[in-house]
């Protein structure tokens, strides 16, 4: 509690942080000073929050670190300037290096948490303005291994269920989620769930003893990048059960082998090579778990899955989700209350504010791919400008666009609203290419990126400017302005605003407040299956977020797709997946294959990184709070005490971690809760900046890099 008087009023706002995207009170003292945070009760999350939300005030009341006048990088220094040299040397660099080296020497790397109507200006201005398809961000890292998923399966990305499911499923499939620390309403719902009904089971599969797998029913510690073995060995032992759902099977999906259409009979062939005798030695865990795990999936009533970046964050991360869908859909665990699969989200506005803009280098707004002609010719007609002006070629995804700054090829790129410097994998090699290119940051607090930056722009935060965020069940919410950003801060669609009028691009970007954007981007959304015509800031700012598909101001938003109840599923048809031509969802045959990062005499354990309860990802705005960083305390390097023993390291010990990467020192910190020959590190804390070693390798298709599983040395580091 921030004591500063008591409330004069409550307003009705979103949580700043992850993508459960709770609805809060915000509490404003008379001076219009934010000074109380609470759950809101009519939101989606019943007024739970977590101690991030619930400290969301001290955050906004530090001010005193905030950044709040442009920097200009003179003699090696960020010194203070106006923001008219500021713009105007960023302009005259971009224009520079378009004239010398094309529209492609240019980019954009934006964030799943700035506001839909913030980046959805940034992609139009570079795709459809400057032609330059380097336009990529963060949620590249996190979750779009999922969005793929959904694409391939169902034809439509974003998840078909909701979080409401969670009050109706038996049986709770949690995969590759620290439910319990990073989405913890969501968890207290699973409990409350599990405590109302003896029947409901939760599995809970991770490397890991979690807090989340303390409270499973059965946990299966799996070894690190083995996975795929497990979906498809339980997926042989469902259809061995009979536990396999024969006419959803027959009527609404498609088997495909990555090539063509092949029979029920095929799928069978191919799940044969995951008997679970036969894997579960390299799994793992005992064929008997394998067995049990898949009756307590097929047998319960309604199973739900939930899942993040455990999933996400592999090179077969969209193999991972393919098969997770295929999963429900032939055990018809889908399109009825508590059967679904539920893909979670890291960042508040990852879902809406970049998967659905299309603000990834591939792709253009509510589902279309730059490489489609079609698709481009469509948002040239939307966007007004000439046929042929969106480059057929996508631009560079996330870790191609830091290679493409070590390789002198992108000259200049804005970065807004993220950490990169932090964030990436290999993060030494990365930054060096960020210090290489002319580099323009917008952010709110000093960090690690900020500090490698040519131009640094003060950016307003969350409540001091206003937008919508879409968090993972499709439900866009609105946060309105309710006070002023502190100095000479600005909000990124203001910045963007005035960047693309000195690039001459005014007349394309004409929408420049929220708005006018938001009307802009709804009215554009009719033309797609990812229709939210219907949700205006009008209806935002009364209702407690609205789901789309929701095509007309009447329609009250849609809880489940590809269903009854969603406007695009033909009138008496009980499942229909409108993504896919013949509305059939499919399910591939998804083989498993070895990570490259495997143990070896020189590298015998593996790495694998993620959250903590209270910090959220790379801590700018998290470990500025007392409460969370005392919680926390500083990052360590999480081992189990046989492997501590084994190396001769005692907690507190500095030790040396090495991989193929790099190497670097941390703490150490031993937990009976790690699994032996697993090793953790959360990456919150610019001290301890595990993304040095951790492997750049990515998924082929979705292009998200493998954080989960580097092989790693760890000894004991002597004093010099
Ligand atoms: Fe905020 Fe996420 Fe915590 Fe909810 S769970 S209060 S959205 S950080």
């Amino acid at each position: 509690i921030v004591d500063e008087g008591p409330v004069a009023k409550w307003h009705k706002s979103v949580c700043r942080y992850c993508g459960t995207g709770c609805g809060v009170m915000l509490g404003m003292n008379k001076d219009k000073k934010l000074v109380r945070i609470r759950g809101d009760q009519e939101a989606h999350n019943k007024g739970v929050i977590c101690i991030k939300g619930s400290t969301l005030d001290k955050m906004m009341a530090n001010r005193e670190q905030r950044l709040t006048k442009p920097m200009i990088r003179k003699e090696g220094k960020l010194v203070e300037a106006s923001w008219d040299d500021a713009m105007t040397l960023i302009t005259n660099k971009f224009k520079e290096a378009i004239a010398a080296s094309g529209p492609e020497s240019v980019g954009y790397y934006g964030s799943g948490q700035l506001y839909a109507e913030e980046s959805y200006t940034a992609n139009k201005l570079f795709k459809a303005g400057i032609q330059s398809n380097n336009v990529d961000g963060n949620p590249r890292l996190c979750m779009a291994s999922a969005a793929v998923g959904y694409t391939q399966t169902f034809g439509k990305d974003e998840p078909p269920g909701a979080y409401e499911d969670i009050d109706h499923a038996e049986c709770f499939f949690l995969i590759g989620s620290n439910t319990y620390e990073c989405h913890p309403p969501l968890f207290e719902r699973i409990m409350i769930r599990k405590k109302s009904n003896p029947k409901v089971k939760i599995i809970v599969i991770d490397p890991r003893r979690t807090k989340t797998a303390e409270h499973a029913d059965l946990h299966l510690a799996v070894i690190p990048g083995t996975d795929l073995l497990l979906l498809n060995s339980m997926l042989y032992t469902l259809i061995e059960m009979g536990l396999y759902d024969n006419e959803f099977v027959n009527e609404h999906i498609n088997f495909n082998d990555g090539k063509q259409n092949v029979s029920f009979e095929d799928y069978k062939k191919f799940l044969a090579d995951y008997k679970p005798e036969d894997i579960a030695e390299e799994l793992g865990v005992s064929a008997r778990e394998i067995r049990r795990a898949a009756y307590m999936f097929g047998n319960s009533k309604a199973t739900m899955s939930l899942w993040t970046m455990g999933i996400n964050q592999r090179i077969q991360g969209v193999f991972l989700n393919n098969t997770l869908n295929s999963m429900h859909l032939v055990t018809g665990h889908i399109n009825r209350p508590g059967a679904t699969p539920l893909s979670l989200t890291g960042q508040c506005n990852a879902c809406g504010g970049v998967r659905d803009t299309g603000s990834l280098s591939h792709m253009l707004p509510n589902g279309r791919l730059i490489a489609k002609e079609q698709h481009r010719n469509e948002m040239e007609e939307l966007w007004g400008v000439k046929k042929g002006t969106i480059n057929p070629k996508p631009g560079y995804d996330a870790i191609n666009m830091f290679k493409a700054m070590v390789e002198d090829k992108l000259k200049c790129c804005l970065v807004m609203c993220t950490n990169p410097a932090q964030s990436v994998p290999n993060a030494d090699y990365y930054r060096e290419g960020m210090e290489k290119c002319f580099l323009v940051v917008a952010d709110v607090f000093e960090t690690e990126t900020t500090k490698l930056a040519d131009v640094v722009l003060p950016a307003a935060l969350y409540i001091e400017k206003e937008g919508v965020y879409g968090q993972t069940e499709r439900r866009y919410q609105l946060i309105e302005k309710l006070i002023d950003p502190p100095g000479e801060a600005r909000s990124d669609l203001e910045i963007l605003g005035e960047f693309a009028e000195r690039m001459g691009y005014g007349g394309l970007i004409k929408a420049r407040t929220p708005h006018d954007v938001w009307e802009e981007y709804r009215e554009l959304s009719s033309h797609s299956k990812y229709n939210f015509k219907g949700i205006t800031y009008e209806r935002l700012k009364e209702e407690r977020g609205i789901q789309w598909p929701c095509p007309s101001e009447d329609h009250p938003g849609t809880v489940r797709r590809y269903t009854e109840g969603d406007p695009f599923v033909p009138k008496g048809k009980k499942h229909y997946f409108y993504g896919k031509p013949d509305g059939k969802a499919v399910v591939f045959l998804r083989p498993y294959i070895k990570t490259k990062e495997q143990l070896s005499e020189q590298r015998p354990l593996f790495l694998t990184t993620g959250r903590v309860i209270s910090q959220w990802h790379t801590g700018t705005m998290t470990r500025l709070v007392d409460e969370l960083k005392n919680s926390s305390g500083d990052a360590c390097l999480v081992l189990h005490p046989e492997d501590a023993l084994k190396l001769g390291l005692k907690e507190g010990d500095m030790a040396k971690i090495d991989s193929s990467r790099g190497e670097m020192m941390g703490k150490v910190k031993i937990s009976e809760n790690e699994t032996p020959g697993v090793v953790f590190a959360a990456f919150y804390d610019p001290n301890f900046l595990v993304n040095k070693v951790v492997s750049d390798d990515y998924d082929p298709v979705s292009k998200e890099p493998a954080y989960k599983v580097t092989a790693v040395s760890v000894s004991k580091s002597l004093p010099l």
